[in-house]
């Protein structure tokens, strides 16, 4: 079965987002537990956080299906003393929130060498960030998203994602999220190698690592390594890829969720994909 939702908004408190979530359809979504832009946010509320899980059950959300998405202010590999403290803490702050709503996935983009430090060295130290973080928490798979590449930013390639696995300690608490904008920009033609580029990725990461899908159509052409999501269709991935993704049973049971650029369209492109599946 797919589970399918979007990036929805939690404005107002954690609580409103599977309101929203159950508002355009949605069987899996996804959020900010804190601002998105601020390193500090003020702890979550007992009642914020009773009224989430209430309304996770009302509305029929599994935790399984939840995947919260970090600061993207955090740069866990990041090549300074200072700035690598200060991200650590404000990760270790988000898998708190996350074992606080009893949720079990957080999403984050890997990290950026900022150019000052080989690309091994930034993943080793990726590794080294979760490994901190997962023994101070329990439950909470850490879930790296693979990225466009856009400047130095790590984790667009396979390879990458599996070097940071390698060195997590707790392989049951780590995982990937392939966001499929990020995967085409990168350089992988999902669109023309569909098999190709999935077998690779069997091969180099695993399925069995497979943790959450991001759903997104992309503005720009491929290997551009640049980041510009699109809605489903009308960007160069095109609806044929959605098409096959959905009758893809690699993909079932795990939370498929849309970014795409324009909000007002996603009930229509979560029946969509639905209708195709
Ligand atoms: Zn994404
Ligand atoms: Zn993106």
């Amino acid at each position: 079965m797919k589970y399918i939702g979007a990036h929805v908004s939690a404005s107002g408190g954690v609580e409103f987002a599977p309101v929203n979530a159950h508002e355009i359809g949605a069987n899996a979504f996804a959020l900010f537990t804190k601002n998105q832009r601020q390193w500090v946010s003020k702890p979550l509320t007992k009642e914020s956080i009773s009224l989430f899980k209430e309304n996770c059950e009302k509305f029929g959300f599994q935790t399984e299906y939840i995947l919260p998405h970090d600061s993207y202010l955090i740069n866990l590999g990041h090549p300074e003393e200072e700035g690598l403290a200060k991200s650590r803490a404000a990760f270790l702050d988000e898998m708190q929130r996350c074992e606080q709503l009893g949720l079990k996935l957080l999403n984050f983009h890997p990290g950026s060498s900022l150019n000052k430090i080989s690309i091994e060295d930034c993943l080793s130290l990726i590794a080294e960030s979760i490994n901190i973080t997962l023994e101070k928490t329990k439950g909470v798979t850490a879930v790296i998203e693979n990225t466009a590449g856009q400047g130095s930013n790590l984790g667009s390639e396979f390879w990458q994602l599996k070097y940071i696995i390698d060195r997590v300690d707790d392989k049951s608490r780590i995982g990937v999220c392939l966001d499929t904008c990020h995967t085409y920009t990168a350089g992988y033609d999902i669109v023309n190698e569909y098999d190709k580029v999935f077998d690779e990725f069997d091969k180099e990461v695993g399925f069995s690592y497979l943790r959450g899908m991001h759903l997104n159509d992309s503005k720009k052409a491929l290997g551009t390594h640049v980041d510009r999501h699109d809605s489903i269709g009308e960007g160069l991935i095109g609806k044929a890829f959605f098409e096959r993704l959905m009758q893809d049973p690699r993909f079932d049971n795990i939370p498929l969720i849309l970014e795409t650029p324009d909000e007002s369209k996603w009930t229509e492109e979560i029946a969509w994909l639905r209708s195709i599946e």
